[in-house]
């Protein structure tokens, strides 16, 4: 079986001023140091404006950076976008796309996924895909083939392990304090894994994140469960105590 490093990722959606950012992504790059040898990866991804006073922060840190949504294209008169260029000059080496509240805020598709993972990759960025279904789909069993569209759809040709990281977050189970069991998460991960192995060679070897009301108390079982590679975070990635403890659930 492949090793796949755990990646813990902190979505910190559009919360923060500069000075909670930098405190909160201080701690975290102070207590990766001091920790030496550890079983995951870490990433924050705070909202725009933070990302340079960040990277600067951490820059000398194990602690990775990156961005939670960029632009399909690379410059040019589209007010208000974010190139994956700009990303990786401001030190990202990850980008967050097609999160669900991308998807139901500003109806990005599948094919815009798409489009803006290539672009990312293209630029250097890893692709931290989100896929997921709402709880209404997955109650008429329609969880694995809106997933598996998900997957099939968002996907660029040619991506591999080492540009592509999926996180699989049902809908229902973001911010609401629901998460999904360790039996449906392992089911749905080995599901995705076989859908991968339809269109990359090294599926393997993709990291596989559980997204949905992760945080301390239930983050050691879903973390030990079959085919989970990791987290994406959100509501506990804004506490450094909470995060780490998630980090280090890790075994
Ligand atoms: C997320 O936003 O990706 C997420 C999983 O949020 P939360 O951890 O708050 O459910």
């Amino acid at each position: 079986m492949a090793e796949r490093r755990k990646l813990i990722a902190g979505n910190w959606k559009m919360n923060g001023l500069k000075a909670d950012g930098l405190e909160l992504a201080s701690d975290l790059a102070g207590r990766l140091k001091g920790a030496g040898a550890v079983a995951f990866d870490m990433l924050v991804c705070p909202p725009f404006p933070l990302l340079f006073p960040v990277g600067e922060a951490i820059a000398d840190s194990p602690l990775a950076l990156g961005g939670q949504d960029c632009a399909a294209k690379l410059s040019g008169a589209h007010t208000g976008d974010i190139s994956p260029q700009m990303l990786k000059d401001a030190g990202c080496g990850f980008v967050i796309l097609g999160h669900s509240e991308r998807r139901q805020d500003h109806g990005e598709t599948d094919a815009v996924v798409k489009a803006k993972a290539e672009a990312a990759i293209g630029q250097g960025l890893v692709a931290i895909v989100c896929v997921g279904e709402t709880e209404a789909q997955r109650e008429a069993g329609q969880a694995d083939a809106v997933v598996g569209a998900q997957v099939a759809g968002s996907l660029p040709a040619g991506a591999n392990a080492a540009t592509v990281v999926i996180a699989y977050e049902p809908v229902w189970a973001i911010g609401t304090g629901k998460t999904a069991t360790p039996a449906d998460v392992a089911a749905m991960h080995g599901f995705i894994r076989a859908e991968l192995a339809k269109v990359l060679g090294d599926a393997d070897k993709v990291r596989i994140l559980y997204g949905g009301s992760v945080k301390p108390g239930n983050a050691a079982e879903l973390m030990a469960t079959a085919d989970v590679d990791g987290a994406l975070v959100g509501g506990a990635s804004l506490k450094a105590d909470d995060f780490w403890a998630i980090g280090t659930s890790c075994r």
